[in-house]
C-alpha cells in the first residue's frame, strides 16, 4: 500500500479511491441490435429501429458482447455468474430515446476480481474488482454546432459497455492512474476492448473521498467520464485537496457528480439536471434472463492469450530481466511482441536495453506509437546483432540507430555504406598507438612519471583518431600494454 498522504493543518489525510471504467466491446453490432458501430461514421447513420426506441421495437441480445464481457471478466480473475438479469435503469434524456438504459443492477454477468498494480516504488498492489456488468450506451447530445438549437447523435446509442467497478481500494493518484494502465492492458491483451481513451472507448467514472487514517469511509464526490489516465490522476489531485480543505474548515462533502475541467485543472459540480436520479431499476421485461454454459465458460477460459501479469513473470524468468524491464515491455502487446521479435536467439538484456532505451526515446521523440516505427524488429535484431558481434561500437551503433530510424534502411546497409565497421584487429590499433605515442611524447612522459589517469585521454586520442571506429576494449588494452611495457 503506497501511503500517499495530503498533509493538513489537523494532520494528515488519507485518499480513498474507487473507479467505475466504461468499456466499449469491440464487436461490429450493437448489444441488441445489428446496427453497425464504427468510430467517426456520419451523425445517425448507424442507428435501427432499436437503437431509436421505435414502438414495438424487441432487443435481441448480442452473443458476441456477452463473449467479450465473460473473456473479461476471466481476464479479471473473476467469478462468472451463469445466472444474469438485464435491468432498466430510468430516466429522461434527450440522447435517450425509450426513457431507459439496459443496464445489469442487482444480478451482473460478472461478479468479484482482482487486479494487481505496480508502483514506482517497486511495489505490487492487489486492487479489488466489484463487478463487470453489461449495458447499453446512450446518444450523444450536441450543443456546440448551433446556438440556439441541441442536436442528438444516436450512432452511440445501444453500443455495448462493460462496466467495470472497483473496490475502493485505491489510496493515490499514482494507484489509480496504474489501476486504469492496467485494466486497459489486459482488455487490449484479450482484443475486447480498444482502449482508446481518446475515442471514447474507454472512460472512467472516479469516486474520491478523504479521511483520517483508520476511520471510517468518507462522503465521496464522482468525477464523470473522465477520458485519460493523466486527467484521472489530475482530477484526483484536485478533488482530494479540495475536500481536504472543506472538511479542515469544519465543512460537509456534498456527494455530488462532478466534472474535471481540463484546461483550468480544477473539478465543478454538475448542472443540477444531470444529477443522480432515482432510477427505478426492474428487470427488462423483454430479455430474458441471461443463462451461460459452464463448459463454454471455460472453454473461453482455456482460450485466453496470456496476460500480462504472466506475461511479465515469464519475461523475467525466461529472459532474466528485472521487474522494471519486464514491467514496462509488457504493459502493450504490441511492445511485447515487438520485443521477443527481437529478443529471439540473442541477447535479451541486450535486446532489452535497445528497445527500452534508444527505440522508445526516439518514438517518443517523433510521437509514434511502436507499430509505426520505422524501425522494425527485424531490423532492430540486425542492429543488435552487429553491437553483440563488436562489428559495431556503442557510440556509433547508436548513430546507425540514428541513421536507420531515419532511413528504416537496415544496420548492415548503413554500415557497409558508410565505412562504420569497428577496427578490432589488432595490426591496425598497434598502428593508431604507435602514432599518438610518437605525436605526443610529453602526454607520454607524464603518464610515465605516474599520471595513470592519462589513459582515458590516449584512448581518447585513438576514438578520435579512428573515428570512433576503434574497438575501445581493444584500444585501451593495447595502449596501456605499449605505455606499461
Ligand atoms: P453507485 O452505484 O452509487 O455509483 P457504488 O457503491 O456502486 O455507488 O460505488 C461506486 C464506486 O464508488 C465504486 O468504485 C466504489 O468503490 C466507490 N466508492 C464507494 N464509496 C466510496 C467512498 N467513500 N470513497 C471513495 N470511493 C467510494
Ligand atoms: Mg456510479
Amino acid at each position: 500500500m503506497s501511503d500517499y498522504r495530503i498533509e493538513g493543518q489537523t494532520g494528515d489525510w488519507e485518499v480513498v479511491i474507487g473507479l467505475e471504467i466504461h468499456a466499449q466491446v469491440i464487436s461490429n453490432a450493437k448489444l441488441f441490435s445489428s446496427a453497425p458501430t464504427a468510430f467517426g461514421a456520419a451523425a445517425n447513420t448507424q442507428v435501427s429501429l432499436v437503437d431509436a426506441a421505435m414502438p414495438g421495437m424487441l432487443p435481441v441480445i448480442n452473443g458476441e458482447c456477452v463473449r467479450q464481457a465473460v473473456r473479461t471478466g476471466l481476464a479479471l480473475g473473476a467469478e462468472i455468474n451463469l445466472y444474469s438479469v438485464f435491468d432498466r435503469k430510468n430516466y429522461f434524456y434527450p440522447d435517450l430515446p425509450p426513457g431507459y438504459q439496459i443496464s445489469q443492477f442487482s444480478q451482473p454477468i460478472v461478479g468479484a476480481g482482482k487486479v494487481e498494480i505496480d508502483l514506482e516504488s517497486g511495489e505490487t498492489v492487489e486492487i479489488g474488482v466489484t463487478r463487470l456488468h453489461l449495458e447499453m450506451d446512450a446518444g450523444k447530445s450536441i450543443h456546440d454546432m448551433r446556438p440556439d438549437a441541441t442536436f442528438v447523435d444516436l450512432n452511440r446509442s445501444g453500443v455495448a459497455l462493460m462496466e467495470i467497478v472497483s473496490e475502493p481500494d485505491i489510496r493515490s493518484p499514482e494507484e489509480a492512474g496504474a489501476y486504469v494502465r492496467k485494466i486497459r492492458s489486459i482488455v487490449r491483451y484479450i482484443g475486447s476492448c480498444d482502449g482508446n481513451m481518446e475515442e471514447g472507448s474507454l472512460r472512467c467514472d472516479v469516486n474520491v473521498s478523504v479521511r483520517k487514517p483508520g476511520e471510517p469511509l468518507g462522503t465521496r464526490c464522482e468525477i464523470k467520464n473522465v477520458n485519460s489516465v493523466r486527467f484521472v490522476m489530475k482530477a484526483l489531485e484536485y478533488e482530494s485537496e479540495r475536500q481536504v480543505e472543506i472538511l479542515e474548515d469544519g465543512g460537509e462533502i456534498a456527494q455530488e457528480p462532478r466534472l474535471f475541467d481540463a484546461n483550468q485543472g480544477v473539478t465543478r459540480p454538475m448542472r443540477s439536471k444531470e444529477e443522480a436520479h432515482d432510477y427505478r431499476y426492474f428487470p427488462d421485461p423483454d430479455l430474458l434472463p441471461l443463462k451461460l454454459d459452464a463448459d463454454w465458460v471455460e472453454e473461453l477460459r482455456v482460450a485466453l492469450p496470456e496476460l500480462p501479469d504472466a506475461k511479465k513473470h515469464r519475461f523475467m524468468d525466461e529472459f532474466g530481466l528485472g521487474a522494471d524491464d519486464a514491467g514496462v515491455l509488457i504493459s502493450e502487446k504490441e511492445t511485447a511482441e515487438y520485443f521477443e521479435q527481437v529478443a529471439a536467439g540473442r541477447d535479451a538484456k541486450l535486446a532489452a536495453n535497445w528497445v527500452t532505451g534508444e527505440l522508445f526515446g526516439a518514438l517518443n521523440t517523433a510521437g509514434l506509437e511502436i507499430s509505426a516505427s520505422p524501425v522494425s524488429a527485424e531490423k532492430l535484431g540486425g542492429l543488435v546483432d552487429r553491437v553483440a558481434d563488436k562489428t559495431l561500437s556503442r557510440r556509433i551503433a547508436k548513430e546507425v540507430f540514428e541513421i536507420m530510424f531515419e532511413s528504416g534502411q537496415d544496420a548492415d546497409a548503413i554500415i557497409e555504406e558508410r565505412g562504420l565497421k569497428q577496427v578490432s584487429d589488432s595490426g591496425a590499433i598497434d598502428a593508431v598507438v604507435d602514432q599518438i605515442i610518437a605525436d605526443n611524447p610529453n602526454k607520454v612522459a607524464e603518464y610515465k612519471g605516474g599520471k595513470d589517469k592519462l589513459i582515458g585521454w590516449f584512448v581518447g586520442q585513438m576514438m578520435k583518431a579512428s573515428q570512433g571506429k576503434a574497438n575501445p576494449q581493444m584500444a585501451n588494452e593495447a595502449m596501456k600494454k605499449k605505455l606499461d611495457g
